[in-house]
This record gives structure tokens, C-alpha cells and sequence, in this order.
């Protein structure tokens, strides 16, 4: 399955209220971001698309709401304000902040920035849920993480820079999703490095950096 493929499911599953708390909250920073009502517009219109097409194949006639669509739009405009408001920010570096519903998660606790080598470094936040890590990564240009697979989803979202990562190239505000049983090895972009928040579980680590990288998880 390719990341876009997964990440519909994933939405379904966190607008269900389904999703595990830490990719619900790499989810939710996404969310949270001005691109989340552009996103949802769209995929209201889709839905106003098909519900219209299933309307003119009822055999009888079934009457809407006036303003339904709207009212739709406004309460996701709403729900974006609500969730950047009322949180104090959570500085990660040269002005770049930690999302919203990840500042409020963290609740005034700090964040606890360790050096991987290479001039980057990452802080791994408390588990919302069992088996389940956020981190933060502060990625140097050009720099790559250790090549590592793991068992279960990761979600990343870039906050500054951008990443490649096989055959894709992700920059700021934008989301991979990757699927469990994928090996790979992304790479900060070469000028600008990479910011970013990710949430996997089940990784597994090749090499002696590899698993003093992964050792940084367990003593977090
Ligand atoms: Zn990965």
C-alpha cells in the first residue's frame, strides 16, 4: 500500500475516534495546520458529489437542509481555530514550533533534545500509548536516519525543510504515511535539513549507530 493509499484510512479511523492516541496526534498536528480546511473542503464537496449522485438515483425525493454544506465548512473552520488556541508554544528551532495539539499534549512538560551525531539531533516524547513513539527530529542537511523497518504505521509530518525518502520527496506541511513491513532510509534535504514530527511503532534497527539511535527510545 503507498502512503496516499493508507492515509485516507487513517483519517476515517481518527474522525471515528479509532486511531491510536500517537498517530492520532501526528494526525491531528496535520489537521491543525491552514492545509486541514482546504483538505476537508475538498473532501466535503467529494461527499456532496456522491451524496447528490445517490440523491438523483432514489426513487423518491429526499429533502436537505438549506445551508447544510455550509454549516459543515463553518463548524471545520471553527475546529481549526479551536485547536491552535488557548496553547502556549513550544519552541523547537529559529522560530519553528511544536503543533498546537502537540504542545498541548506535552502540557508545559519540556522537551528533552538529545544529540544523534552529525549536528542532529531528536527528543522522544512521553508514550501516549503502549508501543507507540513520538519523536521530534532535528535533522542536519544532507543527513540520513538509519535505515530501519518497522511493524507498524509511521506517520511524519515536516514542520521546516524537507525529506527524501525513496522515490518521494516530502517538505514542510506535508505527511507521509508508511505501512507496516516498509524498510526505509530517509534523507534530510541537502540545503535545508529537516524539521520534523513522526509517530512509529515496532522499528527495527540494523548496525551498531542503528541501535544506539533506537537505545535513545528506550531510556527517554
Ligand atoms: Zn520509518
Amino acid at each position: 500500500m503507498t502512503p496516499s493509499a493508507l492515509c485516507p484510512s487513517l483519517y476515517n479511523e481518527y474522525v471515528a475516534g479509532t486511531l491510536d492516541e500517537g498517530l492520532a496526534l501526528i494526525l491531528a498536528a496535520y489537521l491543525a495546520q491552514d492545509e486541514y480546511c482546504a483538505v476537508a473542503r475538498a473532501q466535503a464537496r467529494a461527499c456532496e458529489r456522491v451524496a447528490g449522485a445517490l440523491l438523483d438515483h432514489m426513487c423518491a425525493p429526499v429533502d436537505m437542509k438549506d445551508g447544510s454544506l455550509q454549516n459543515v465548512l463553518a463548524r471545520l473552520d471553527e475546529d481549526c481555530a479551536a485547536a491552535c488556541a488557548d496553547v502556549a508554544p513550544v519552541t523547537l528551532r529559529d522560530g519553528v514550533t511544536l503543533p498546537a495539539p502537540l504542545a498541548a499534549f506535552m502540557a508545559g512538560r519540556p522537551l528533552r533534545w538529545r544529540g544523534v551525531g552529525g549536528g542532529s539531533r531528536m527528543a522522544v516524547l512521553p508514550a501516549p500509548s503502549c508501543g507507540t513513539h513520538i519523536m521530534v527530529l532535528d535533522i542536519a542537511p544532507g543527513r540520513a536516519m538509519p535505515a530501519h523497518r518497522h511493524d507498524g504505521i509511521e506517520l511524519t509530518l515536516v514542520l521546516r525543510g524537507a525529506y527524501h525518502d525513496t522515490d518521494d520527496y516530502f517538505t514542510a506541511g506535508q505527511i507521509s504515511c508508511h505501512a507496516p513491513g516498509t524498510s526505509h532510509r530517509p534523507v534530510a534535504d541537502a540545503q535545508d535539513g529537516c524539521i520534523c514530527i513522526s509517530a512509529v511503532s515496532g522499528m527495527v534497527f540494523a548496525g551498531f549507530f542503528p541501535r544506539l539511535f533506537s537505545r535513545f527510545l528506550m531510556t527517554r
